[in-house]
């Protein structure tokens, strides 16, 4: 199977063992059927922040689709619980719905509820760290489900338990959000609003957003990993198959026969030049499956 259409680079990846599930019990059955085979389990959401290998090789790659959605109200807070297959967009839509103004900093994310679990979407001061209660995960050694409580999770800007779990599925997510007073009453145009300008400064496409983490330990704009590598004033012109978003330098935009390993190794360009212009060592945040090598 192609992935080509499962990944926001559009880029070819081949994998032999891939799965689209549509409930937890079929994932269960998935995950029991290769949990003792020497085959890797992967899971993908939208791919908005993913780099196929060209070849899949003893990978199983499954996608969630279940999709269910509950809510609770509480004197003054909403209780929202999202399977991982949930695209973000139905979140910021739940924001409008019930005038929780903060959810709408999520509008243009692209990618689902796993996926935004697993990265932690943020924009802004806003992540979804700031509403993660619990979140029902999936262990891939057995199918046995478990919660993961939010004290147990350890956000941090590149860590968390489910990066440094890869034995764990995000099933589902279960946010709280405060019920507070919004700005004002056309929320849609506040959502519409920020579509407009994450369009006029991000590509639509063909691309995994940041590709390298911003430096933490810097301050201002020399926190920008964008602004790094613009410092680094580099020469792209050997690389025919991708560009740099003119309007935001740490995202690779792929051009139509792009591979894999191109990327791949404008990736590693990029970070030798960034280091020995500047000294600073970026690294991805973007993620790498199927590599033998890491960045
Ligand atoms: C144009 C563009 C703009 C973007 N803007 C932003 C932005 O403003 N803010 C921001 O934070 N991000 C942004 N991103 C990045 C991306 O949208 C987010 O990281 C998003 O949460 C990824 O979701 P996904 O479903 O596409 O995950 P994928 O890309 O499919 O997966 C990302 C990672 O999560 C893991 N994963 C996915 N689902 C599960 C699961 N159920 N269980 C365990 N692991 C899982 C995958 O294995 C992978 O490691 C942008 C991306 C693009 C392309």
């Amino acid at each position: 199977m192609n992935l080509k259409n499962y990944n926001w680079f559009r880029i070819d990846s081949h994998c032999e063992h891939f799965y689209e599930v549509e409930a937890i019990d079929e994932l269960k059955k998935v995950v029991e059927k290769y949990a003792t085979t020497r085959y890797k389990i992967y899971i993908i959401g939208e791919g908005s922040n993913i780099l196929l290998h060209r070849v899949l090789k003893n990978i199983v790659l499954i996608k969630l689709n279940f999709r269910t959605i509950q809510t609770k109200h509480e004197s003054k807070e909403l209780i929202i619980k999202l399977d991982a297959g949930v695209q973000i967009d139905d979140l910021v839509n739940l924001g409008i719905k019930y005038e929780l103004q903060s959810l709408l900093q999520f509008s243009g994310i692209p990618g689902c509820m796993g996926g935004a679990t697993f990265m932690n979407i943020h924009y802004n001061d806003t992540s979804l760290s700031d509403f993660v209660q619990y979140v029902t995960v999936m262990e891939k050694s057995t199918g046995k489900l478990r919660t993961i409580p939010k004290n147990k999770i350890h956000y941090a800007y590149k860590t968390n338990f489910f990066k440094q779990n890869p034995n764990v599925i995000i099933v589902n997510t279960t946010l709280k959000i405060k019920k507070t007073r919004p700005t004002t009453t056309n929320l849609k145009a506040i959502k519409r609003e920020i579509i407009r300008k994450r369009n006029s400064r991000y590509p639509k496409s063909n691309t995994c957003g940041c590709f390298f983490y911003n430096l933490d330990q810097k301050k201002g704009k020399e926190k920008s990993a964008g602004y790094q590598i613009e410092k680094a004033n580099l020469d792209l012109s050997s690389f025919k198959t991708l560009h740099l978003h003119p309007g935001h330098k740490n995202m690779i935009v792929t051009k139509q026969g792009c591979t894999s390993d191109d990327i791949f190794k404008l990736a590693q360009w990029i970070k030798e030049k960034v280091y020995e212009k500047t000294g600073h060592t970026l690294e991805p945040e973007c993620r790498l499956i199927g590599f033998e090598t890491s960045l």
